[in-house]
């Protein structure tokens, strides 16, 4: 199964997409964690992506189809959710030549603009394996203050206010005709993403099952 996990900045992607993984055996590709790893390891792909990235703007989607079409060579029919894309209807078209017969799902999880504000700007994330914290939803780091995993905790550059605001016009502008698109293929569910993540987990289990 290929699974798309689509929703806003902050609706809750990287957070269920950790719990949906384990539940249904899946592999966990985000493109915006690999584009992370790419930057602070200081590859061309780093290098061509943080201006886009420091600004909450859209890396091209030549480079992301790329960077997926490398992916899904390496990992022939397995099963993988895609965590942040495709984020352009042209990386969705791109995505489907990429397909071989294998089974597409598409959730989408709903979340309304002032509620992703508060969560981003709450947001912190584990800068050696990418765990996401947030005191606003319970998700608190170890008493030290650390990641389990013993990584540093940190507040990504993009979200802070003024980062945030461009990418929720993004996410209206470039991204959300991709949930039509599905739509328009009857492939889509949505699934209502405010509460806890293990309220939102029951529905996405009962959206996949
Ligand atoms: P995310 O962690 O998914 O919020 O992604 C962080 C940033 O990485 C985005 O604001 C974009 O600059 C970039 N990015 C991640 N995934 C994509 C994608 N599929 N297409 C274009 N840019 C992306």
């Amino acid at each position: 199964m290929i699974l798309i996990l689509l929703g806003a900045p902050g609706a809750g992607k990287g957070t269920q997409a950790e719990m949906v993984i384990k539940e249904f055996d899946l592999r966990h590709l985000s493109t915006g964690d690999l584009l992370r790893t790419a930057v602070s390891n200081g590859t061309n792909l780093g290098k061509l992506a943080k201006g886009f990235m420091d600004s909450g703007k859209l890396v091209p989607d030549d480079v992301i189809i790329g960077i997926i079409s490398d992916y899904m060579k390496e990992h022939p029919g397995e099963g993988v959710l895609f965590d942040g894309f495709p984020r352009t209807v042209a990386q969705a078209v791109g995505l489907e030549e990429l397909l071989q017969g294998d089974e597409l799902k598409v959730v989408s999880l709903v979340v309304e603009d002032e509620q992703v504000i508060k969560r981003l700007s709450a947001r912190r994330s584990c800068r050696k394996c990418g765990k996401i914290y947030n005191p606003a939803l319970g998700i608190n780091p170890a008493e030290d203050g650390k990641c389990f995993c013993g990584g540093e905790i940190y507040q990504r550059d993009d979200d802070k206010a003024k980062t945030i605001a461009n990418r929720l016009n993004v996410y209206h502008s470039q991204t959300e005709p991709v949930i039509e698109f599905y739509r328009g293929k009857k492939l889509l569910v949505e699934v209502n993403g405010t509460g806890s993540p293990n309220e939102v987990f029951d529905r996405v289990k009962n959206a996949l099952s």
